[in-house]
């Protein structure tokens, strides 16, 4: 199976024109798309970490740990998505590619004819060699502005379409790789694990897990711990399983805000977790 590393933005906070959105959120919303389409394609992926404003690592370092791990890996196309910023006038589409890559051309051919077709702002190909994340990996690398984030109707464009954005870049992949399109929401197809949905907090009754568990819960909580920086292992596509990292995670967590530390999530530990 082809493997695609999806990396997601590591940087602090860069504001969306859209209220509360931030370029790290919309662009792993996007990749939350972005999973069961590959899944149902065929093809194989891994995940950089999910930063969020609330993280407190170092970005440039989680940036270059996704490499490594694209690398070690043996990724075949290392996937970068940002949104673009400029001036809060500009609108357009700006993928980026290495300077005389074939493969990063070929790549970028093949999304960029999909993309034409759901969105109808300008689009530019641009080739930069000063960009760790198109230099350094081994696999050919495709680095995504989707849309301009500071602009208002391109931002708002961006969340309205992250479903078909993901269709279109797992069609031009498939192209790429030479695979058969296989939609996962077409009513033959094989339902797909749905992305984690966001724990809403107090007016939910929230499960105890513990290590061991196996469920949709796990998965949130999972994300959850990733989001507060407290988990740094990238999260496997479907995993749902509480096991010995998410754990010592979840100790961490505990230690931090003076509760028992027993590694398990229960009616005091969920609240620090969700920031209630
Ligand atoms: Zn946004």
């Amino acid at each position: 199976m082809p493997k695609v590393y999806l990396s997601p933005p590591y940087h602090y906070y860069n504001r969306c024109a859209v209220a509360g959105c931030d370029e790290n959120l919309h662009n792993n919303l996007y990749l939350d798309e972005l999973e069961p389409y590959l899944t149902a394609c065929g093809i194989e992926f891994r995940r950089g970490a999910r930063r969020t404003a609330r993280s407190n690592e170092d970005g440039t370092a989680m940036m270059k740990q996704a490499v490594r791990e694209s690398d070690a890996w043996g990724a075949d196309v290392h996937y970068v998505s940002h949104t673009n910023a400029f001036n809060g006038m500009v609108r357009g589409y700006r993928p980026m590619i290495y300077p005389g890559s074939t493969r990063g051309k070929k790549l970028a051919q093949a999304i960029i004819k999909e993309r034409k077709k759901i969105y109808d702002q300008p689009v530019s190909l641009v080739e930069r060699s000063d960009l760790y994340e198109l230099r350094i990996p081994a696999a050919a690398s495709y680095y995504e502005e989707h849309v301009f984030h500071d602009n208002k109707a391109d931002a708002q464009w961006f969340h309205e379409n992250l479903r078909p954005l993901a269709e279109s870049t797992a069609r031009g992949l498939c192209d790429y790789f030479g695979l058969k399109f296989v939609d996962p929401y077409a009513a033959s197809a094989p339902v797909p694990e749905s992305p984690a949905p966001a724990p809403d907090g107090a007016a939910v009754t929230l499960p105890v897990l513990r290590r061991g568990d196996r469920s949709d819960a796990v998965r949130s909580a999972m994300a959850v711990l990733r989001d507060g920086g407290w988990y740094t292992l990238p999260l496997a596509a479907g995993d749902k399983t509480f096991g010995p990292e998410m754990e010592a995670a979840v100790k961490r967590l505990q230690q931090a805000k003076k509760l028992t530390a027993d590694g398990i999530v229960g009616k005091d530990t969920w609240p620090a977790l969700l920031g209630l």
